[in-house]
């Protein structure tokens, strides 16, 4: 089979060929690696390709199937994971000075799961540091470019995961989403990006960034293989107290049942003023999709949006600063030699470990927490928080699910935004509600800008509603094909 057609596979159909015999698992690991040859010089997607370990699992899957073995539901499917997400023997450095060197001695919850599912382990992509961006450019080690347009951003911070998928270097993915970072990236890249609901998943192994909005998501070529991906990583864990122990459905068999007569919500507030207008349109035509598939379409309102970005940019970056508090170069990580005191090796360890971007965060964070200011700035917007986890209630009394952009804008240039913080804060204006609220989100794509920048739907639910999630999204997948286009 040609690299060309083997790569153009969803991590579904690999499954299916694999089964059938009609493509080993070793095939599959060396048309990939051929292919990542070829297109990561351009794409720079990853921090660390792990070749050698990838092709001795596609040997054992192989040789289990030969011998007529049961294996797990992702047997000999690659994955690519997120460098925030802990994996034993393989460095995982976020992206960051100050884990450089950090080799886990453990597996966080989800890579456990792949692994118990057969799955292989193919590398670990770039991202901004810690998580903390919206276009990738904040990694301390490499840009990544968008398979789209190389001048431009592939988005972020899952950036590196949402420009793997679309380039064909890998075929499923794990990112992590605080505010928008599986999302905007899959929208920007024209691929499908879910965030689960706040505890659907376990953050056990997830670098924290904002403990209270992590969560781990998938980021993959079709809604299929999101259901397929959800399944195995969902589900109580004990070693995160935040998991929740609520039952799992069959995603996979959810997926194609009618979605006739569901209700669907466009928010007022997020169609206003700074959204692209090649955008609005792509998704005012998916509303049209949706109609003919005979849901009800009505606009409501979400009126505390307009204090989304600044809530999450307080108790983001509050959170952040005390989850970072443990990078002080003692047990592990960086740390500067030849200091004269322990305050010394302390600020010089992470002054130099720390990029720009997340020492901003550290010292906002700091501020807000700060005793005077706490009330002032913490409390208050963790009430705010409050109303609008309350708008989403109210608006699902009424509605199944709601509809909106992903982002306001397709992928802009390298380097555009780098300059002015808040621009660069105001990606994320259209997912950052969810993770306020805990509540699951998608993005899928729906068309295609003039200059053929792909352009991201989201979809939000009800907390624990990813089986209607998927299904209403596989409804439009099924009308579209939009998620058929592959960058060339
Ligand atoms: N762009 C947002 C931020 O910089 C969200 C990041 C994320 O979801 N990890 O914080």
């Amino acid at each position: 089979m040609r690299v060309a057609e083997l790569i153009s596979f969803t991590g579904y159909q690999l499954q299916e060929k694999l089964l059938s015999r009609e493509l080993t698992a070793q095939e599959v690991v060396e048309g990939l690696f051929a292919n990542i040859e070829e297109v990561e010089p351009i794409v720079r997607a990853y921090l660390l390709l792990d070749r050698e370990g990838a092709v001795r699992k596609a040997q054992e899957v192989d040789a289990r199937l030969k011998k007529g073995e049961k294996l797990g539901p992702l047997a000999g499917i690659p994955v690519a994971v997120k460098d925030n997400i802990c994996t034993n023997g393989l460095r995982t450095t976020c992206a960051s000075r100050i884990l450089e060197n950090f080799i886990p001695p453990y597996d966080a919850h989800v890579i456990e799961r792949l692994k118990e599912a057969d799955a292989i382990i193919i590398g670990k992509t770039n991202l901004d540091e810690f998580a903390m961006g919206s276009s990738t450019e904040n990694s301390a080690f490499k840009l990544t470019r968008n398979p789209w347009d190389p001048k431009r951003i592939p988005g972020g911070s899952s950036g590196g995961s949402a420009a793997a998928v679309a380039a064909g270097t890998a075929f499923i993915a794990l990112g992590s989403d605080t505010g928008g970072s599986v999302r905007q990236p899959a929208a920007l890249c024209g691929v499908t990006g879910l965030k689960p609901t706040y505890g659907r998943v376990s953050r056990y192994g997830l670098v924290a960034f904002g403990s209270s909005l992590d969560q781990i998501g998938t980021i993959t070529r079709d809604v299929r293989d999101s259901a397929l991906l959800l399944q195995i990583i969902a589900g109580r864990d004990s070693r995160d107290s935040t998991s929740a122990d609520v039952p799992l459905p069959d995603y996979l068999k959810e997926l194609e049942k009618p979605v006739k007569g569901l209700r669907l919500g466009l928010p007022r507030e997020y169609f206003m003023e700074g959204l692209n207008d090649e955008v609005r349109k792509a998704v005012e035509e998916a509303v049209k999709v949706y109609e003919g598939l005979g849901l009800s379409v009505k606009e409501i309102s979400l009126p505390h949006t307009p204090y989304a970005v600044a809530v999450y940019y307080i108790i983001a970056t509050a959170e952040a600063s005390s989850n970072l508090a443990r990078y002080d170069g003692v047990r592990y990580g960086h740390r500067t030699p030849g200091a004269q005191n322990i305050i010394e090796m302390y600020s010089c360890t992470r002054a130099e470990g720390f990029g720009r971007e997340v020492k901003r965060r550290i010292m906002l964070g700091t501020y807000a927490l700060s005793s005077g200011y706490y009330e002032a700035y913490y409390l208050k917007a963790s009430k705010v928080r409050n109303l609008i986890r309350q708008d989403f209630s109210r608006a699902f009394e009424t509605v199944d699910f709601i509809l909106c952009p992903t982002s306001p804008t397709p992928a802009f240039k390298l380097g555009e935004r780098l300059a002015n913080p808040m621009e660069m804060y105001l990606c994320d204006i259209y997912t950052i509600p969810a993770n306020l609220a805990g509540i699951p989100g998608i993005s899928i794509p729906c068309g295609f800008t003039k200059e053929n920048l792909p352009i991201g739907l989201q979809l939000m639910a009800r907390h624990f509603e990813e089986a209607g999630l998927l299904k209403v999204a596989r409804a439009y997948e099924r009308e579209t094909e939009w998620h058929l286009r592959r960058p060339v």
